[in-house]
């Protein structure tokens, strides 16, 4: 049977908890590989280059834009962000579910290039606990927080593009939420087409030979 991985993208706007679900999920399950991000952006307090990003300037960015060593990237808030082609690829061939936690734009490119890819978009459960987790964790100035919430209206317009929607209410539910719905889309009956014809062709030859 086929056990290919799964590209899994996890989008959801800034403050949702995007980030503590995803860590949450590779700890609770070893089948999931978590996809590092290249960024221009600085490190927030507590983040280690090569940990939650590679730091990169922007003239580093650019190279590896030219080189074409990101599978994607997009500008997010004025700062680049891109998934290195590497990792991916290398993952998928050893059969693990990689987990991209990227934006729209992103989101939308990786699915042109792999259209088996998993769109998971993260809801809070209402708009104030969202501006309040981002508010609270006091890693962006108020400009930025604005110019986040800008974008949190942008990405509302695309959510439809996405497969599925999980709310952030309760970590465990969401993250076991999430989880169902990757081995969901383990079982698509159009992952398995030769698994099914070659049972189809063994029973087609026993009742023949009946
Ligand atoms: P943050 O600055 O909060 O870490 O991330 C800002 C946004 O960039 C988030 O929505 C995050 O999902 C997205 N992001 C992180 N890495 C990538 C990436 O490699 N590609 C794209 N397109 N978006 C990314």
């Amino acid at each position: 049977m086929n056990r290919k991985g799964i590209l899994v993208i996890v989008s959801g706007f800034s403050g949702v908890g995007k980030g503590t679900l995803v860590k949450r999920l590779t700890q609770k399950y070893d089948q999931y590989a978590l996809s590092i991000s290249a960024t221009t952006r600085n490190p927030r307090e507590g983040e280690e280059d090569g940990r939650e990003y590679f730091f990169r300037t922007r003239e580093e960015f650019g190279r590896l834009i030219r080189e074409d060593r990101l599978v994607e990237y997009a500008c997010y808030c004025g700062n680049y962000y891109g998934t290195p082609r590497d990792y991916v690829e290398a993952q998928m061939e050893q059969g693990r579910d990689i987990i991209l936690e990227i934006e729209l734009q992103g989101a939308l490119k990786i699915k042109e290039q792999y259209p088996d890819a998993l769109l998971l978009f993260v809801m809070p459960p209402d708009a104030q606990t969202l501006l309040t987790r981002l508010r609270g964790r006091g890693t962006e100035t108020e400009e930025e927080i604005r110019t986040r919430i800008h974008r949190a209206v942008e990405e509302s317009e695309g959510v439809e593009q996405y497969d599925y929607m999980v709310v952030n209410d309760d970590l465990e539910r969401a993250v076991d939420e999430v989880h169902g719905l990757v081995e969901a889309q383990h079982r698509k009956i159009s992952r398995h087409l030769d698994f099914i014809s070659q049972i189809r062709q063994e029973v087609k030859a026993y009742a023949k030979g009946e």
